[in-house]
């Protein structure tokens, strides 16, 4: 089959990382049988220097023409980059907002892997981890608090803000049909995290999820309030399969997740709508202090490019297999530095990528 990617390298370590990841969808699509095509899109920093906008109309609009889309990162230093000395809407991360929401991208998805070769940069005591863990936190991106109305004004004297959470049934139905498609791939058991003791949102949210449930009778549900699941996540991280949760609760868990697992750069992420069509990118930024040094990890991009295989081309077999080379790797002992230890070998971004498209040929 062919696929079309558009590709945004953008800003810092972004285009040696998608280099990496584009060397291993080429060596699936040799073994496979697919050809992969690529559009490169400006976004970030490079668009601004060129456009003068982080992300133009024509860009956008060659992305929703593709059939998914594998970011590498924007942004440039913070402090130091004359990207940021304009308005907020007019920097580099401004992209992000501007493609997430061109696409309509309603669903975000972040593993949490502990590969068992790993298992030393993770935080939790050797008897929690066992042989590591593999779930993922799919959070609503577009309601909830962050996009209720809000306001701060004098109330009987007293400076009073007011945020509002609002969801309705058809925000959390599609949210919830997405974690059930999910779950449907991997173990088929969804945890919906909610504090339906105390908020209506949240028992609209299980009621919603529990009606959806329905239509998935292959897939378990079982709900968690959220103050349990963040305790849960700590104490015995191996229960979850997919935590399916609202907007802030999901801020907050997915992070606490990537934190149990140890390095940044192995932080895969999706970001899903209605359709197939997604933005697959690693969790971590553009990382300027290491970039053009060919010392990044490209590993979470490379992993953000198999849940692109999964769940926008629905090849199974082949983002297994990207996952299995990556692990294949890590069990030789090669490392970048950012997940170097003793007695491994230190390996830059390019040998990375190499070795992993090496265990798919
Ligand atoms: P960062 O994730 O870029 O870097 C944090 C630290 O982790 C740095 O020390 C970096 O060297 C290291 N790191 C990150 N990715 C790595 C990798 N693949 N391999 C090895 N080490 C890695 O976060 P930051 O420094 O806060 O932000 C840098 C820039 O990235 C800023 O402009 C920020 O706005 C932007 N940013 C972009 C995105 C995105 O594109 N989605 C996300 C977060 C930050």
């Amino acid at each position: 089959m062919n696929f079309n990617i558009a590709v945004i390298p953008g800003d810092g370590i972004g285009p040696e990382i998608i280099r990496e990841a584009r060397k291993v969808l080429d060596a699936i699509g040799v073994q496979y049988s697919h050809s992969f095509s690529y559009t490169e899109v400006l976004m970030g920093g490079v668009s601004i220097d060129a456009t003068g906008v982080p992300l133009t109309e024509e860009a956008l609009l060659t992305a929703k023409n593709s059939d998914s889309v594998l970011l590498g990162a924007v942004g440039g230093d913070v402090g130091k980059s004359s990207w940021y000395d304009v308005a907020p809407n007019l920097r580099p991360e401004a992209g992000l907002l501007a493609i997430r929401k061109g696409l309509n991208l309603f669903a975000n998805i972040r593993p949490a892997i502990l590969f068992s070769e790993l298992k030393s940069a993770c935080p939790l005591r050797e008897d929690i981890i066992g042989d590591g863990f593999d779930f993922v936190v799919m959070r609503e991106l577009t309601g909830g608090l962050y996009f209720g109305d809000r306001w701060t004004k004098e109330v009987d004297g007293l400076r009073t803000a007011t945020d509002t959470l609002v969801y309705n049934e058809q925000e959390i139905a599609r949210i919830a049909r997405q974690a059930f498609e999910i779950a449907r791939k991997r173990r088929k058991k969804v945890c919906s995290v909610d504090k339906a003791n105390v908020l209506d949102s949240s028992r609209l949210w299980r009621q919603v999820t529990k009606e959806v449930s329905m239509e998935y009778p292959d897939v378990e549900l079982t709900d968690m309030l959220v103050d349990n699941c963040a305790m849960q996540l700590v104490k015995d991280p191996k229960q979850f399969d997919v935590i399916l949760t609202e907007n802030m609760f999901g801020d907050i868990l997915s992070d606490e997740a990537s934190m149990v697992t140890g390095s940044i750069g192995m932080l895969a992420s999706a970001s899903l709508g209605d359709t197939k069509l997604g933005l697959y990118e690693p969790s971590h930024g553009s990382a300027p202090d290491i970039a053009g040094q060919n010392k990044a990890n490209p590993i979470a991009t490379i992993l953000s490019a198999a849940m692109m295989l999964r769940y926008s081309f629905d090849l199974d077999a082949e983002a297994n297999k990207v996952e299995a080379a990556v692990k294949e790797v890590l069990k030789k002992g090669y490392r970048t530095i950012d997940i170097m230890s003793p007695g491994k070998t230190l390996v830059g971004c390019d040998k990375m990528g190499d070795l992993i498209a090496g265990e798919i040929m």
